[in-house]
C-alpha cells in the first residue's frame, strides 16, 4: 500500500489522526464498502472540498434487520482499499470489528431517533429501526472524524433527508454535500447490492426501477401533474406482471424534495421514489421529476489507477 494512504482500524487511531489534521479541512465519505463508481464519485467530490479526504468502510450491524443481508453483504477489503488509494484518499477508517463501535452491544446504547415524519414511510416502513441505526452510526462517525464536509449520495434520498435534518436539529458542525446518482448505461443505479443480480432476467427486472422513473418524468414533461395518474400510468406502461413474475414493487411515490412528504400535484421540486424486490434482492432508486436521469457511457468500468 502507498505510504500516503493511512489504514485506521480502531478509534484511538482516528483520534490520533484527527489531532494530526487539526489544521486541515477534512472531507468525509461514509460507506459500507464494496465500492463502485457511485462511491468513487463521492470521493472525487470530497477531494474538491477538503485538503484531506477520509473514507469509512463499515457494514453497520445496527442498521440491518434480523432477516436482512448483514452477514452476506460483500466485503472485498483489498479491492476497496486499492480503489481508495488510487482515488487519492488520505485515510480509510476500516474498523477491524463492529464491537469496536458497539463495545456494550447494540441494544443497550444511546440511539439517534430521527423524526417519525421522515421515517414512517418508504424504506422506513419496511425496514423498522434502519434509519435510527444509520443515523446513530453516522453521528458516531461524525464525532470521531470531525469533518468540515461529509458527502452523501442522492441515491439514498430518504437517508440524505434524515442526515440533513439530524445535523440541523442536533447542531452538528458539518456541512452535508449531496452528490448525484451514478447509473449504468441501461439506467440501473449503481449499488453494492447489484452484485446479487446474476441472470439476464433479473437484470431486466432491476432495470424497471429506472424505467418507472423515466416514464413518470416523460409524462410530467407532457404536462401531466396529477400524482396518482402519473404514477399509475407509468406503472401500467412499465410493469407487465406476466413478463416479470419475480418483480415485486414495494413503493412508487412522489414527495416534496425538501420535506419528504407525499404530494398530490407534481412540481419541479418533486422527487419520485421507488423500491422493489427482484426475487430476494431489494433495490431502491429515485429522481427529481424535472431532471432527466444521467447514464454512464456504455464503456465505463472501474479500473484501478483511473482518477
Ligand atoms: P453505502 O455504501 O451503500 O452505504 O453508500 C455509501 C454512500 O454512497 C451513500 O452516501 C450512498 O448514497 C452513496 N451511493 C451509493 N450508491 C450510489 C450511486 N449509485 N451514486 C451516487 N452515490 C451513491
Amino acid at each position: 500500500m502507498n505510504r500516503f494512504m493511512r489504514l485506521i482500524e480502531d478509534i484511538p487511531a482516528v483520534e490520533q489522526l484527527r489531532r494530526e489534521w487539526q489544521h486541515e479541512t477534512v472531507a468525509f465519505v461514509p460507506t459500507m464498502g464494496a465500492l463502485h463508481e457511485g462511491h468513487l464519485s463521492l470521493i472525487s467530490k470530497a477531494r474538491t472540498l477538503g485538503s484531506r479526504v477520509i473514507v469509512s468502510i463499515f457494514v453497520n450491524p445496527m442498521q440491518f434487520g434480523p432477516n436482512e443481508d448483514f452477514s452476506r453483504y460483500p466485503r472485498p477489503k483489498e479491492r476497496d482499499l486499492a480503489l481508495c488509494e488510487s482515488y487519492g484518499v488520505d485515510a480509510v477508517f476500516y474498523p477491524a470489528d463492529p464491537a469496536l463501535l458497539y463495545p456494550n452491544g447494540l441494544h443497550t446504547m444511546t440511539q439517534v431517533v430521527p423524526p417519525k415524519a421522515l421515517t414512517e414511510n418508504f424504506c422506513g416502513a419496511s425496514r423498522p429501526g434502519h434509519f435510527a441505526g444509520m443515523a446513530t452510526v453516522v453521528l458516531k462517525l461524525f464525532n470521531m472524524v470531525q469533518p468540515q464536509y461529509a458527502v452523501f449520495g442522492e441515491k439514498d434520498a430518504q437517508q440524505l433527508a434524515i442526515i440533513r435534518q439530524m445535523v440541523r436539529d442536533l447542531n452538528v458542525p458539518v456541512e452535508i454535500i449531496p452528490a448525484p446518482t451514478v447509473r449504468e448505461a441501461d439506467g440501473l443505479a449503481k449499488s453494492s447490492r447489484n452484485a446479487y443480480i446474476k441472470t439476464d432476467t433479473e437484470r431486466a427486472q432491476a432495470r424497471l426501477l429506472s424505467r418507472l422513473l423515466i416514464t413518470a418524468q416523460e409524462l410530467y414533461q407532457q404536462s401531466e401533474a396529477d400524482t396518482s395518474h402519473v404514477l399509475e400510468t407509468a406503472r401500467s406502461f412499465v410493469i407487465n406482471e406476466a413478463l416479470y413474475p419475480d418483480f415485486a414493487l414495494e413503493y412508487f411515490a412522489a414527495v416534496d424534495q425538501d420535506t419528504f412528504q407525499p404530494v398530490d400535484e407534481l412540481t419541479d421540486n418533486t422527487r419520485l421514489l421507488v423500491a422493489a424486490k427482484v426475487g430476494p434482492v431489494r433495490l431502491i432508486d429515485n429522481a427529481l421529476v424535472s431532471e432527466p436521469l444521467r447514464l454512464l457511457p456504455q464503456t465505463s468500468v472501474i479500473s484501478l489507477g483511473t482518477r
